[in-house]
């Protein structure tokens, strides 16, 4: 993961902030054990009916993501039918030019047929100011439902504020975006994402069966209980 991202930085995808948010990514990974906890298990199960069911179903990506999981990314949406928005919050001209061309590399080389958006922004997104905003009408604005792994907070909060159903895949369960989403799984995002592809679309939970505080303290139990790990108890 970390060499996906060297290579990333060096095709300019990234931030300069892109390592910060991996390493604390890593970080609670490494609290909740490395795996996928049954409570975010369910949350993805939520959260890919609501994508299905949606009428404008979006999957929104910033440099972190099409890096680490840019394939699974399309496979999804081409799963979904639905398109991709390049969404970043630094947002400049190359990277937004690094950012797209990688994405078209990697469709032509998976042979999916998804649409990718964020080129040619024609909107803004209420409550945030400068190029952070921008999105574009056919893609994020009229979006019911979007995925926004990785998100800052307070986009996740604005993305909320407009009414849309946001699902958040986040490591952190304690960060605003966690808190702040509509449906939140607590899950490294290449894993979530591989999970999510390989799930059957039919007979998935819906959404009255999701309870949003309850998901983030089960994720949090997971960490406290994994405290409990005794050093002199392991083999290794
Ligand atoms: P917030 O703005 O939501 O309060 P933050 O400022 O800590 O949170 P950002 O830097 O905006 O976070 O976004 C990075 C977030 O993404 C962190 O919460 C981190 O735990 C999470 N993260 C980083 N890498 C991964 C990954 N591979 N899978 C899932 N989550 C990740
Ligand atoms: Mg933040």
């Amino acid at each position: 993961m970390r060499h996906r991202l060297e290579v990333a930085a060096k095709k300019g995808m990234l931030a300069d902030s892109a390592m910060i948010a991996h390493g604390r990514g890593e970080a609670y990974d490494y609290l909740l054990g490395e795996r996928t906890i049954p409570s975010a298990h369910f949350a993805s199960q939520i959260a890919l009916q609501s994508l299905q069911q949606a009428e404008h179903p979006v999957l929104s990506v910033n440099g972190n993501v099409v890096a680490l999981a840019g394939d699974e990314v399309l496979q999804l949406a081409e799963k979904l039918n639905c398109p991709v928005e390049v969404n970043i919050f630094y947002r400049t001209p190359e990277r937004m030019h690094a950012l797209l061309s990688d994405l078209n590399e990697r469709k032509k080389r998976l042979g999916v047929e998804v649409e990718i958006l964020g080129e040619n922004p024609d909107a803004t997104i209420p409550g945030l100011k400068g190029p952070r905003a921008k999105c574009e009408s056919r893609g994020i604005l009229q979006a019911d439902v979007l995925l926004v792994p990785l998100e800052d907070g307070d986009r996740c909060e604005a993305l909320v504020a407009m009414g849309k159903t946001v699902i958040v895949i986040d490591l952190n369960p304690l960060s605003r975006s966690s808190r702040r989403g509509s449906i939140t799984i607590v899950d490294e995002l290449s894993r979530c994402l591989e999970n999510m592809l390989s799930m059957p679309m039919q007979d998935l939970p819906t959404s009255d069966s999701y309870n949003h505080s309850q998901s983030l303290q089960n994720a949090l139990n997971e960490i406290v209980d994994g405290m409990k790990y005794k050093f002199s108890e392991a083999k290794d």
